[in-house]
């Protein structure tokens, strides 16, 4: 094994235990809660030692590395799935189509129609994620702008998705807000979850919960978590 599989190993492994603890902390069960290892920035044989760790779900959040990571990685034979969690911009959306099995990141109606055509140029179903973003108020508040709906337009979002049939509803996604306590965050992403499940019952995805906050998004019901830093390191910077 070569050192960068081994470091890889061991982080995972303490990922991991901290799952079981936190599931255990809050009366769940380990299956309920599925880990999305968050490649992003790093390298393809980073994600082969992944893949023979066990894991199956991969996140990313730029399209054109996306796109050739994971080509590379299905080329080689390996079923996997992809969770595109980054936001989608309009003139992409049929490119993220083509590859990425779960898009965490609707947020708005305009992206809809998009990734309806690319899904049914791809000939595949695309479960979507509509993302929360709780840290705005209202639809003039422009703090925070790191994509996602408000609340109150969950429920109109998920219509849009039901009625294009290559695109199916699952549920909900956010990054918690800094300045918010993680628990009241994550608290109120489980309500609108309730509201959600209940006019759509197949929207039963929490995808919340990163590498510093994945035990209160246990507490809180989270089903998927993101997790990038604690597991490969730090990224190199932005280029
Ligand atoms: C990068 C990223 C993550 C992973 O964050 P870590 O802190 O590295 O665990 C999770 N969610 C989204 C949307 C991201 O962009």
């Amino acid at each position: 094994m070569t050192t960068r599989h081994t470091e890889i190993a061991s982080s995972l492994r303490a990922v991991r235990a901290r799952i079981e603890r936190a599931c255990l902390d809050a009366d769940r069960s380990p299956d309920e809660v599925t880990l999305i290892v968050v490649t992003k920035y790093f390298p393809v044989r980073d994600v082969v030692v992944l893949i023979n760790e066990g894991v199956r779900d991969f996140g990313e959040n730029r399209d054109q590395e996306a796109r050739s990571k994971f080509q590379e990685v299905r080329a080689l034979g390996h079923d996997i799935r992809v969770h595109f969690i980054g936001q989608v911009q309009t003139n992409k959306a049929a490119s993220v189509t083509a590859y990425a099995d779960l898009i965490h990141s609707v947020d708005r109606h305009r992206l809809i129609p998009a990734l309806a055509k690319g899904a049914d140029r791809a000939g595949r179903t695309v479960d979507c994620l509509i993302q929360v973003d709780l840290d705005r108020r209202s639809v003039s508040d422009d703090r925070g702008r790191r994509g996602g709906a408000l609340p109150g337009e969950v429920l109109p979002l998920a219509d849009a998705i039901a009625e294009c049939s290559p695109l199916r509803v699952r549920g909900v996604m956010t990054v918690a807000p800094l300045d918010e306590d993680r628990d009241s965050a994550f608290g109120r992403l489980a309500d609108i979850a309730d509201g959600l499940r209940s006019a759509y019952p197949d929207a039963t995805w929490i995808s919340a919960g990163m590498s510093g906050d994945l035990d209160a998004a246990i507490r809180q019901g989270a089903t998927h978590l993101r997790v990038g830093t604690a597991i490969l390191g730090s990224r190199p910077p932005l280029r």
